[in-house]
């Protein structure tokens, strides 16, 4: 049996009285054992957070730029290793683990760049004639400890998105990582513990899910940053409405294929982007929409892109589409395949499942009232549909619940700015996918897709307010 990882309490490792089993996706087998802290620990972590925070809001900028600096260093030591237990505790394929390390060791490495350019800024105030003499200071101030709550989809960069700025700005953290894959951010934690930051200023706690609302209600952390599902986001939101609260939900993502658009390009980006880590993202490709003159050639060519894909062993180095993080996940998308299928829509290709696995699927002809279409599928299934005017595709983009990011193929820029203007999405990627994101680029979404922003530089103010010094007599 593989031996049991310790969590991380105030930078320190440790064990606590139950253990928890990570096993791997693709056949069940277990792949660890994490430590589970009791509710003293817990209680322990959070003291530690909140006697630390004016220690860690005083910390000299180059020293949390040198701790972030490490951190990407030590991840680019480690790339093999941990791509190799991201693929373990996920089952994504290594070569999309390997992505994400090299992610993660981007997000360490602006957020080091962005520290060192962290400064407050001086405005005059005798713009009006009762300031004469008079000037403000404005800084931005850490609102205290941040709980970071993470999904097991990308389960160390997503980690790193929260820790890192709470870094940048001097802030404890207390990573709650996804029962399903805590590995990944314990092996953050234990290269946070090289660098030398005060202990307090980092736990990580692999505390079940029924716990964990005492860490959300704990008036010590004041932000919440949650990623993961709606319904447990705004469940969060819902029970401290006085607190800090991001929430980087899910979605639908959309895609408009316009007929100047290089087609063999739109569909190559479009199948694998709906399909990358089994379509477990927050924004994989879901819904597809083409200008009705270019549907009949785009088709075939989005389902030969999506047959083309290598399915299987994520261990395997050729892999593209691995299973999905359960067969319990694999069998609600095979459930909601099923549903569209019974409402008239009809399998273009894949539509089975294996164990775990979901073959990528293309549909068509799918009922704007099938969960494939409405609700966030997280899974390797996109659906195809014509549109006339580019009013309609946008009206069908729009028409949703979330609002993440949304692509739109097209070499047009008047269509590119009006995208940009009318669809009611966080961000809007032209030439590409949605899927796209750039790690130091603001990223959120609107509607029921969340609140707040990340990307380095957002995720720092977010984790901020501004305050003003008035200086007098100047
Ligand atoms: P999830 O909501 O099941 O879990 C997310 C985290 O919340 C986990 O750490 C989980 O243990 C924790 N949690 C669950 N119940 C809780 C409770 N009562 N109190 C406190 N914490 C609790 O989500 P998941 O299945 O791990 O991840 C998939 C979801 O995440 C998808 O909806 C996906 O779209 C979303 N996601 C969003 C983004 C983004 O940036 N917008 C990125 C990745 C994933």
């Amino acid at each position: 049996m593989p031996e049991t990882t310790p969590f991380w309490l105030a930078g320190r490792p440790a064990t606590g009285d139950g253990e928890l089993a990570v096993t791997h996706p693709y056949d069940g087998r277990p792949v660890g054992a994490v430590s589970v802290p009791t509710d003293e620990q817990v209680e322990q972590a959070v003291a530690a957070a909140d006697a630390v925070r004016a220690q860690a809001a005083a910390l000299p900028l180059h020293v949390r730029a040198e701790a972030l600096a490490h951190v990407a260093r030590r991840l680019g030591e480690r790339a093999a290793e941990i791509a190799r237990l991201i693929t373990a505790e996920n089952g994504k394929p290594l070569l999309w683990a390997r992505g994400e390390v090299s992610r993660a060791i981007s997000t360490f490495r602006f957020a080091a760049e962005e520290t060192r350019r962290w400064s407050g800024r001086t405005q005059r105030l005798d713009t009006d004639p009762a300031a004469e003499g008079r000037m403000a200071y404005v800084s931005r101030v850490p609102h205290g400890p941040v709980l970071a709550i993470t999904p097991f989809n990308f389960p160390l960069n997503l980690t790193a998105h929260k820790v890192a700025p709470a870094v940048a700005v001097g802030a404890p953290v207390i990573v709650k990582p996804a029962p399903a894959t805590p590995l990944s951010a314990l092996l953050l934690g234990e290269i946070l513990a090289e660098t030398g930051l005060p202990e307090g200023m980092f736990s990580v706690l692999p505390v079940p899910n029924e716990r964990a609302s005492a860490l959300v209600e704990d008036p010590r952390l004041p932000v919440v940053s949650f990623t993961g599902s709606g319904p447990v986001g705004w469940m969060i939101k819902d029970l401290v409405p006085r607190k800090h609260v991001t929430l980087e939900l899910g979605g639908n993502a959309a895609v408009v294929v316009c007929a100047d658009a290089d087609l063999d390009h739109a569909a190559a980006r479009i199948g694998l982007f709906s399909n990358y880590q089994a379509g477990q993202s927050c924004i994989a490709v879901q819904r597809v929409y083409v200008a009705r003159e270019a549907y009949e050639s785009f088709v075939p060519r989005l389902v030969s892109a999506v047959e083309g894909l290598v399915t299987g062993d994520p261990w395997d180095e050729a892999t593209q589409v691995g299973p999905l993080i359960s067969e319990d996940a694999a069998r609600r998308v095979e459930s909601w395949v099923a549903e569209a299928v019974d409402g008239g829509a009809k399998v273009l290709t894949g539509g089975t499942r294996e164990g775990a696995s979901f073959a990528p699927t293309v549909l068509a002809d799918v009922p704007a009232d099938a969960r494939v279409s409405c609700e966030e599928v997280f899974g390797p299934v996109l659906l195809v549909q014509p549109f006339d005017t580019l009013d309609e595709a946008f009206a069908l983009v729009n028409d949703s619940r979330y609002g993440l990011q949304a692509g739109v193929f097209t070499r047009s820029l008047d269509v590119a700015f009006r995208a940009n203007r009318e669809l009611e999405v966080g961000g809007v990627v032209i030439g590409d996918v949605p899927s796209y994101r750039a790690d130091q680029m603001p990223y959120g979404g609107v509607k029921e897709s969340g609140v707040g922003r990340e990307g380095l530089r957002s995720a720092m103010e977010d984790f901020t307010y501004e305050k003003v010094m008035v200086l007098t007599g100047l």
